[in-house]
């Protein structure tokens, strides 16, 4: 092969793995204990201390009756099935090893803090108890698996998801008990309405903490981030790198009930609730039109919302996206066809606008606009001068560099300059004012060129 074939060919491979979704690239890694390799599970799909198991329920079930003091750690069968799963209760420090195993069937949830189980029996049990400690559970390279609870206590529940595919939701209600903050990390994670996950809202949260959604993507879904804050706490969000794909489509089969309150982001707070939401090079595309109520709904606009409600914000980069503030009553009625327009505002931010977060307004928008000029400086005979950099008047982002002006000539007088006592290299010949005049005139010219030059280059910009 020739040289040149050789280096199409590879210029070809770079481009392709260029092309390819990251997703594609994010590997399962297999990690199982020593002694344990694929053959070990035989028929069955997971292990967990020293026991194989069926099914990811009933080795759940195993770990809460084993009442583990330290983190259980959970393995699935690399690329297995591991069964029908509604309402997996954990209330212990869990880590499960997926390796690339699938939850097929049921609700495919970890059930945290909704029931009263027994240990004893390992199952629910009005005699029982609700989670009684802080819990964290990490997931690894599992799919299809959710997460749901309706919180009854005030403990900390921390989960993290890493590399877990069409994930079918996460969903967490605090109505019983409004304090128990749930703090949730995804990283290289998905949602897919087409393949299994919820077409309604992939993730929602009415409790204090702290969300982290990072290169997670959500498609065909009505409210991907549905966030009903509803404690007296602090709640902060972060989305980034997400990519949201015919999201809040206004043809979806679910658009007749959530259209009122259909956004691929939707962030409400009820009164004395505070959410700060973080949004950085995130991607929002449809092949269709969607409901109307932006990419980022800020506010429940519904006829029927409370007047009065919580502090929302929202701090903005790398993101073009249609902000949309709704207050209550922008809807009219129930149908979602009927609006007040004086009850809502929208805001198109680019890419490069930089959106900073305002308790008072939501969010302020700084577009870079205004501008002033920073480190202008004239030229003297000795020092070069420069015509200023065009910075940002509100965050400090230079706009527009500056040139250099060349240095001015000497004023020469007696073979001495005036100004810097430079001798003059002619001296001797009395008409100072020929080499002089000469010598300004191009600098001025020079002046004139760079000036000349910026304007043709903001143009081309504007
Ligand atoms: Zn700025
Ligand atoms: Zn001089």
């Amino acid at each position: 092969m020739s040289k040149k074939r050789i280096l199409s060919l590879l210029t070809a491979l770079v481009l392709a793995l260029a092309l390819l979704p990251a997703t594609a690239l994010a590997q399962d890694t297999v990690t199982l204990p020593e002694g344990v390799d694929a053959d070990s599970f035989g028929t069955n799909t997971v292990y967990y201390d020293g026991t194989y198991y069926a099914t990811l329920a009933q080795a759940l079930t195993a770990v809460y009756m084993s009442t583990p003091e330290e983190t259980a750690v959970v393995y699935c069968k690399p690329g297995a099935d591991v069964g029908f799963m509604t309402h997996g209760h954990v209330a212990d420090d869990l880590i499960i090893y997926g390796n690339g195993a699938y939850v097929s069937s049921g609700e495919k949830d970890l059930e945290i803090d909704t029931y009263k189980f027994d240990r004893d029996t390992g199952k629910q049990s009005n005699s029982g108890s609700f989670l009684d400690q802080n819990i964290t559970v990490t997931v690894k390279d599992l799919d299809g698996i959710a997460a749901w609870g309706q919180r009854n206590t005030d403990y900390t529940v921390n989960l993290v998801f890493e590399n877990c595919q069409n994930m079918q939701r996460i969903y967490f209600t605090n109505t019983a008990n409004p304090k128990g903050t749930l703090n949730v990390s995804l990283t290289g994670c998905s949602f897919d309405g087409n393949q299994g996950s919820n077409v309604n809202t992939a993730f929602y949260t009415n409790a204090p903490g702290d969300i982290s959604l990072v290169d997670t993507d959500f498609t065909d879904i009505s409210v991907a981030l549905n966030i009903n804050h509803k404690s007296a706490g602090v709640q902060n969000i972060l989305v980034e790198g997400c990519i949201f794909t015919d999201c809040a489509l206004s043809d979806s089969p679910q658009a007749s009930t959530t259209k009122t309150y259909s956004a691929p982001i939707r962030i409400v707070a009820k009164e004395g609730a505070a959410t700060h939401l973080t949004v950085k090079d995130v991607t929002f595309t449809y092949s269709r039109t969607n409901c109307g109520n932006g990419d980022i709904l800020l506010g429940d606009g519904r006829y029927d919302a409370a007047a009065v409600q919580g502090t929302v914000t929202l701090a903005m980069t790398g993101t073009t996206a249609q902000i949309m503030v709704q207050q209550a009553g922008y809807y009219t009625d129930a149908s979602g066809s009927n609006t007040n327009t004086d009850k809502a505002a929208v805001t198109n931010a680019s890419a490069e606008d930089v959106v900073r977060a305002d308790n008072d307004t939501h969010f302020t928008v700084d577009r870079h606009d205004q501008t002033v000029l920073q480190n202008a400086k004239a030229a003297t005979c000795t020092t070069e001068g420069y015509t200023g950099d065009k910075v940002c008047a509100v965050c400090g982002k230079v706009m527009e560099q500056g040139k250099v002006i060349p240095k001015t000539a000497h004023t020469y007088e007696d073979g001495k300059c005036t100004v810097c006592g430079a001798a003059d290299p002619n001296a001797g010949s009395p008409a100072t004012g020929d080499t002089a005049q000469p010598l300004l005139w191009i600098s001025l010219l020079a002046v004139c060129t760079a000036a000349a030059g910026s304007l043709i280059y903001r143009r081309k910009r504007s």
